[in-house]
């Protein structure tokens, strides 16, 4: 196991979860209160987290996350928060636990609703330093929310938005692989091609920040090589490493922004929240890339060879076909029609896409029209 210190202070590895006890000392919590959901208390990983604070503490345990955190689920969780006279949070889940505990950690320390802090409104100068401590601990690897800045949040107009902050990032992360051995088949993919996502389009936002790059790149390489294997090998440990260390890496990189991928999947995801964001990103990617193949920045740094390279295959050209290839090898649905979504939705799914805060750092400006391109090839 590593320590690894960047933003984020990660305990990386097999057996990390023992390092719990120690992580809460070191950041003053005495009485967190977990955010989880029903399927991985189900699993029993919300008992396994319990037993690693023993006997003495005072934790609570709030498991309602829905799969796409909204804002009544924040109100609800905040209120067991300021009950239980909680001093921390503990997330103990996939993306949607770990955002919902950062939006909780905002809003049980300020004033106002949601809406104050989403960035689309400006919200990122409300969020201070008085946001609740949090400890991250991922049940899955795709997300590297545990790493992230951002929490996205289904507000009560429907909306959905980032709360974007420095303070929003986790005191801690917990990453211990062993808690994904138990992970179906068809949710490792859908994650994994989040983590995917995440390591190609941060790489193609033109921001410049060389280290990202690099990490991104490495990120890619890793999930890539891996995703198969601990779909159809789900007890294989070096697998579960490499899509952990992926998802971190992924999330540790996308400081430097998204893109269209997720301005689409995000914007969709908030009309209907039972889509899986993982699940429609693996759905935007070929048509987003090819959009993005002849972005100035993309062709003049070669970076659709750089990501050829990372993914281990013949040439750049090859990076959209095999990315709609490795979604049909991983079994994950071919399109948006298979997931009941209409041509009747493309209007919503744009305006929400334009507005979005992944919008911004794409490496090509995406108008309504180029919107519904990528949304028709990717039915
Ligand atoms: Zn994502």
């Amino acid at each position: 196991m590593s320590v690894i210190n960047y933003i984020t202070q990660i305990q990386f590895g097999f057996g990390a979860l023992e390092t719990l006890k120690s992580e809460c000392e070191r950041l003053g919590i005495k009485s967190p209160l977990l955010v989880s959901d029903a399927g991985v208390r189900a699993a029993g990983i919300v008992d396994r987290v319990l037993a690693q604070l023993g006997a003495d503490g005072k934790a609570g345990v709030y498991d309602q996350t829905p799969p796409n955190p909204n804002e009544q689920a924040v109100r609800d969780a905040s209120a067991q928060f300021h009950d239980g006279g909680h001093d921390g949070l503990i997330a103990v889940g996939g993306g949607s636990s770990i955002d919902l505990a950062k939006g909780v950690a905002v809003s049980a320390r300020h004033e106002g609703p949601l809406r104050k802090f989403a960035l689309i409104e400006g919200g990122a100068a409300n969020i201070t330093a008085a946001t609740a401590p949090l400890i991250a601990i991922p049940t899955t690897a795709g997300t590297g929310s545990e790493v992230g800045r951002g929490s996205v949040l289904i507000l009560d107009d429907g909306r959905k938005v980032g709360l974007i902050s420095p303070h929003v990032v986790p005191k801690s992360a917990i990453c211990d692989p062993d808690l994904t051995m138990g992970l179906p088949p068809l949710m490792t993919a859908a994650t994994g091609m989040d983590a995917i996502a995440h390591c190609i389009e941060t790489f193609l936002s033109p921001l410049f920040n060389p280290p990202a790059d690099g990490i991104a790149l490495d990120g890619l390489r890793r999930a890539w090589s891996n995703i198969e294997l601990a779909v159809s090998q789900p007890g294989n440990k070096d697998a579960r490493l490499n899509m952990m260390s992926a998802s971190m890496q992924g999330a540790l990189a996308f400081q430097k922004g998204l893109g269209c991928v997720h301005s689409l999947s995000h914007s969709l995801g908030g009309i209907n929240p039972r889509l899986h964001h993982g699940t429609l990103n693996a759905i935007f990617l070929p048509a987003v890339v090819k959009f993005n193949s002849s972005a100035a920045t993309v062709v003049e740094e070669a970076k659709l060879e750089r990501l050829a390279q990372a993914m281990g295959i013949a040439g750049g050209d090859q990076v959209v076909p095999e990315l709609a290839s490795m979604r049909e090898r991983l079994g994950l649905p071919s399109g948006l029609a298979e997931l009941g979504v209409g041509e009747e939705l493309f209007g919503r799914i744009i305006a929400g896409a334009l507005a979005d805060h992944s919008h911004k750092t794409n490496p090509k400006d995406a108008s309504e029209q180029d919107y519904r391109d990528m949304l028709e090839a990717s039915m």
